[in-house]
C-alpha cells in the first residue's frame, strides 16, 4: 500500500476524455435534453452557433464513449498534469480512523483549481474556429482567472463579468486576470442592456452568477467575433473535467487501490463530475462505489431544490435545462465559498442524484472551515472554501468507519487551494462565522 503519493509518467497519461452521456440513456430517470424556451421542444443545436464553437456544440450532445484530447491541449495539460494523488495519512491518524483517505490535487494548475482543465480546450476550439474574443462570467474569480490564463495562451482576448460583491472584496483573482491580459468588469454593469436594467431597479445590486451569465451571453450574442464560455454545468465542461477521473483510475490501478467512496464539492457540478463520471460504468456493473456530492446549506440546489426544467441564467437567455434548481431568480447569500453559489446544477449530476446513484449532502460554512483547518494542519495544503465542503464530508465518512471498524478507501477531489481566500480564514479565526447561519462578506 502506497503511503505518500501516486503519479503517472507522461506515457501513461490519458489521451481521451470520457463521455458519460451514452450511459445515462437507460436509467430509470429519463434523460431530458435541453429545451428551447420558445418552442418547448428539444433545442436545435444550430441555434447555439452564435455563442459556441461547433466543436463544443457537437461535444455537448455527443454519444461517442470517448473523445480524443487534441494534441495542442495535451501539451498545455502537461504544464501541470498529471496531478498527484496523495494518501492523507496524517489526517487519518488525527481522526484515529481505520479508513484510508486519498485526495487528487487539482490545485497545482497555474490558476490554482481544476478549472483550467476545461478553460484550455474551450479557448483552443474557439481559436481554431477563428474566434478572437471570449466573454464569460465569474463568481469569486476562479473561472475568470482560469479562462484568462487559457485565452492568453492561445492569443484570445477575454472579457470577464465578475459578480460585484466578489469584485469588491476579492481583489487578487481580479489581478490575476489582469496579469494574463483579460478585462474584468463588475456585474451588474452598464456594458449590457440587461446589466443596465438590473442597476435601474437596484443600483446597489451585489450581483449573482445568473446575472453575470446573462451579461456575458448578451455580449457574445451581439458580436460576430466574440463567443461565450461557461465554466461549469454543461455537458462539454464535465466532459473535459473527466481527465481528473481518468487519471485517478490509472493511478488507483497502479497502486492497487479499489475506491469505496468518491467525494467532491458541487457548485455547477464540474469538478465532482470530472472525478466520478469515469466510474459510472463500474457502478452500473455492480461495483459498490458510493459517490457523495457536497454543497453549502445556503445554496442547497440538490438537497432542497426541485428537479425540473429551468433557465441557467437570470435573464432567461439560456436553453431550459432539466436540473435541480432553486429557481433562476434565486440570489444566494454571499458565503465564502463563492464558487458554490449557483441556483442550479449540471443536468448530468442532477439526473444521477435523482436516480439515487449520487448522494447529495449539505454543510454550513462554520463546520466546513473547521474541517479545512484540520486538513491544513495535518496535510499542509490550505484548501479553498469550496473544496473544504468535500473535506468535511470525507472526515465524517472516515469517522463513521471509526465507529464501524470498516477499512474503506475514501477519495476526495481537492478542487483548489485557498491562498486567495485567506480573508475568509481570518473571519473564521476571529469567530465571525456563526453556526447555523451563513454570514455574508
Ligand atoms: C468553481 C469551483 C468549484 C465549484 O464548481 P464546480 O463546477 O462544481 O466544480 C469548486 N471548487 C473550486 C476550487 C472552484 O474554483
Amino acid at each position: 500500500m502506497l503511503e505518500v503519493k501516486i503519479l503517472l509518467n507522461d506515457r501513461e497519461m490519458p489521451k481521451k476524455w470520457y463521455n458519460v452521456l451514452p450511459e445515462l440513456m437507460d436509467l430509470k430517470t429519463p434523460f431530458s435534453p435541453p429545451m428551447d424556451p420558445a418552442t418547448k421542444k428539444p433545442m436545435d443545436p444550430s441555434k447555439l452557433e452564435v455563442i459556441f464553437p461547433n466543436a463544443l456544440i457537437e461535444q455537448e450532445g455527443s454519444m461517442k464513449k470517448t473523445i480524443d484530447i487534441p494534441e495542442e491541449v495535451l501539451k498545455v495539460y502537461n504544464l501541470w498534469r498529471p496531478t498527484p494523488v496523495y494518501r492523507a495519512a496524517k489526517l487519518e491518524k488525527a481522526l484515529k480512523t481505520p479508513a484510508r483517505i486519498f485526495y487528487k490535487n487539482e490545485a497545482v494548475s497555474p490558476a490554482g483549481s481544476h478549472k483550467p482543465n476545461t478553460a484550455v480546450p474551450q479557448a483552443y476550439y474557439n481559436m481554431v474556429e477563428g474566434i478572437k474574443k471570449i466573454s464569460t462570467e465569474t463568481g469569486a474569480g476562479q473561472w475568470g482567472s482560469a479562462l484568462a490564463f487559457a485565452c492568453n495562451y492561445y492569443g484570445l482576448q477575454a472579457t470577464v463579468f465578475m459578480v460585484k460583491v466578489s469584485y469588491d472584496q476579492k481583489p487578487y483573482r481580479k489581478m490575476m486576470m489582469k496579469v494574463w491580459g483579460a478585462e474584468c468588469i463588475p456585474s451588474p454593469s452598464h456594458r449590457t442592456n440587461f446589466g443596465k436594467k438590473i442597476l435601474e431597479k437596484d443600483p446597489k445590486s451585489p450581483g449573482s452568477l445568473g446575472i453575470a451569465i446573462s451579461e456575458a451571453m448578451e455580449v457574445a450574442a451581439s458580436s460576430q467575433d466574440t463567443n461565450y464560455s461557461l465554466g461549469s454545468v454543461l455537458n462539454h465542461v464535465l466532459l473535459h473535467q473527466t481527465v481528473i477521473g481518468e487519471e485517478l483510475k490509472l493511478q488507483l490501478k497502479k497502486a492497487e487501490i479499489t475506491p469505496d467512496i468518491l467525494i467532491g464539492c458541487i457548485g455547477g457540478g464540474s469538478n465532482f463530475g470530472g472525478l466520478v463520471l469515469p466510474f459510472i460504468p463500474n457502478k452500473k456493473a455492480g461495483e459498490n462505489i458510493r459517490m457523495i456530492a457536497v454543497e453549502p446549506t445556503s445554496c442547497p440546489s440538490t438537497t432542497k431544490g426541485e428537479y425540473r426544467y429551468d433557465f441557467g441564467d437570470t435573464a432567461e437567455m439560456t436553453p431550459l435545462l432539466m436540473m435541480y434548481t432553486l429557481g433562476h431568480a434565486f440570489i444566494p447569500p454571499s458565503i465564502h465559498a463563492g464558487g458554490l453559489r449557483y441556483h442550479g446544477m449540471s443536468p448530468i449530476i442532477s439526473q444521477l442524484v435523482k436516480e439515487g446513484m449520487v448522494e447529495p449532502r449539505a454543510y454550513h460554512q462554520l463546520e466546513v472551515f473547521e474541517a479545512a483547518v484540520l486538513f491544513a494542519r495535518t496535510e499542509g495544503f490550505i484548501p479553498a472554501p469550496e473544496t473544504s465542503h468535500a473535506i468535511k464530508a470525507t472526515i465524517d465518512e472516515a469517522l463513521k468507519c471509526k465507529e464501524s471498524g470498516e477499512v474503506k478507501n475514501i477519495i476526495f477531489n481537492l478542487s483548489g487551494h485557498g491562498h486567495f481566500d485567506l480573508a475568509s480564514y481570518e473571519m473564521y479565526f476571529d469567530g465571525k462565522l456563526k453556526a447555523g447561519h451563513d454570514s455574508t462578506i
